[in-house]
């Protein structure tokens, strides 16, 4: 149980008046008490066998409950910590900072069309079309400054992509320079550059990823993590849709636009 889950049920068992002492986000001896005594009080929402159940359990079950009183779909209360939990947990932090729910997800259909032809991901087709990795690269000169994302000091007017690819990347910079201007660039972030080129294997897997043919670009990649979805990834939001709508309309492909993971990405190559 993460730390902030575990402030989360103490916030609760201390409204609820039950002495706990400091909100620490720590499992203790007067949380696992308290929402013991809470989980009673509560008996009839849980299963038969809750009070077998190990402390650490019942204070998940806690969680559980807390989040179904806030109408968040959080599935069996059964105290064991999995994803639907975990989402649930997310959804419940994001209900006490802003006081609602976040908006539900928008029903937005990606882009598919293709003007410059990029080819599927497939390592032949990628091959045939770019060549060899690392190979046929060209610089592209921005059309706005961009920062590295994980140094802002350092500033990048210039990066290594693919040569098929850079007409394009251009167009759709500098439309968004256009677009959203020097000054929301920065403060939406999209001036933080992850990388283009880099030969490496995809996460986890054994193909080669696609920033290995300098056709795949990374975007502000401390705030959209490779595992987040829609609810945490800043790309994501509403005013990312001309964004998103500027590199699809180039037959660029989002990883998050199209299955709602690694938001930062966004690559000239089909699914
Ligand atoms: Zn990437």
């Amino acid at each position: 149980m993460r730390a902030t889950a575990v402030r989360l049920v103490q916030q609760a068992l201390v409204a609820e008046g039950y002495p706990l002492g400091e909100v620490d986000g720590r499992l203790g001896p007067k949380t696992y008490g308290a929402a013991t005594a809470a989980l009673t009080k509560r008996s009839a929402e849980l299963p038969a066998d809750w009070n077998d159940w190990p402390n650490h359990r019942r204070c998940v079950a806690m969680l559980q409950l807390l989040c179904k009183q806030q109408e968040i779909a959080v599935g069996r209360i059964d105290g064991l910590w999995g994803p639907q939990t975990e989402y649930a947990c997310d959804m419940l932090l994001y209900h006490r900072e802003h006081g609602t729910l976040p908006p539900p997800f928008r029903d937005e259909t990606p882009l598919d069309v293709n003007p410059n032809g990029w080819p599927r991901q497939s390592e032949a087709e990628l091959i045939r079309h770019y060549g060899e990795i690392g190979k046929n690269q060209t610089m592209l000169s921005l059309p706005y400054p961009h920062r590295l994302s994980w140094d802002l000091r350092k500033t990048v007017q210039t990066f290594s992509c693919h040569e098929k690819v850079h007409d394009s990347a251009l167009r759709v910079l500098t439309r968004v320079l256009a677009h959203y201007g020097p000054e929301r660039i920065p403060a939406l972030h999209l001036d933080r550059w992850g990388g283009c080129l880099n030969v490496r294997k995809m996460r986890g897997g054994t193909r080669w990823s696609m920033h290995s043919w300098g056709i795949a670009i990374d975007y502000d990649t401390e705030f959209n993590g490779y595992n987040w979805g829609r609810d945490r990834a800043t790309l994501a939001g509403p005013e990312y849709d001309a964004w998103w709508r500027f590199w699809e309309e180039e037959g660029w492909v989002s990883l998050g636009r199209t299955r709602n993971f690694d938001w930062m990405h966004v690559q000239a190559a089909k699914l």
